[in-house]
């Protein structure tokens, strides 16, 4: 069975992914986790994020590994490292371009084989697994999104404000939903839930009983 949830950043969707497969005792696919581990790469190795050519050369040699909650950059552990802020703004750069996606799709439906999972992303219900038993779209409103993010970032020590995360978030929702390569959009057939005044446990719950039925 493969559950997806889709939906802009700060909707919720890692935390309530995650909570609804342990709930449901199905594997957990962060999508955008190999996104970022892609990025981290390029960058690490001082390659132009222009440079389409060496870009698709170095990510075709490159080993990427979900393990649960862990991911694995030719084998070395980098989930902490992935969630640098110099990563989030730097990622919609491979995220626009075709020949990565298309690689990671088949890392993503890879992953899926043989298994029952919840995955989610920005194309999850949309291209990746158009076919999937139930899609959901998770959204809140920009505030609220940011809101959650910025209690993040300062639980971690992070120092910024409210009104950077806003702006970020906003330039981060227009980048993945107007790009070129398979932008954010609701999934044909998916089920929409408005997290903005909803708490984990009830978007969770929601998924699971709709999953049960
Ligand atoms: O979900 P997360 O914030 O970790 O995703 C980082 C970025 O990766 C997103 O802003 C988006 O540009 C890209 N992404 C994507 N398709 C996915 C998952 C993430 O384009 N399925």
């Amino acid at each position: 069975m493969i559950i997806t949830i889709d939906g802009p950043a700060g909707a919720g969707k890692s935390t309530v992914a995650k909570s609804a497969a342990g709930k449901l005792g199905f594997e957990y696919l962060d999508t955008g986790a190999i996104y970022r581990a892609a990025t981290l790469k390029v960058l690490s190795k001082g390659i132009g994020l222009d440079d389409k050519p060496a870009i698709a050369k170095l990510i075709s040699k490159t080993k990427i590994r979900i393990a649960g909650a862990r991911v694995f950059l030719d084998n070395a552990d980098v989930t902490d490292k992935i969630r640098d802020p110099q990563i989030t703004s730097h990622v919609f750069h491979l995220a626009n371009f075709e020949r990565i996606r298309k690689t990671v799709n088949v890392k993503e439906r890879e992953f899926a084989r043989g298994k029952n999972i919840v995955t989610e992303g920005r194309d999850q219900g949309s291209v990746v697994f158009k076919n999937a038993d139930f899609k959901f779209y998770l959204d809140a409103s920009p505030e609220e999104r940011a809101k959650r993010r910025y209690a993040e970032l300062v639980a971690k020590g992070g120092k910024t404000t409210l009104k950077k995360v806003l702006r970020d978030i906003m330039q981060r929702d227009q980048r993945d939903m107007s790009r070129d390569c398979s932008p954010l959009v609701i999934p044909e057939g998916a089920i929409v839930i408005d997290t903005t005044d909803l708490s984990i446990l009830q978007v969770v719950n929601r998924i699971v009983r709709n999953c049960r039925a």
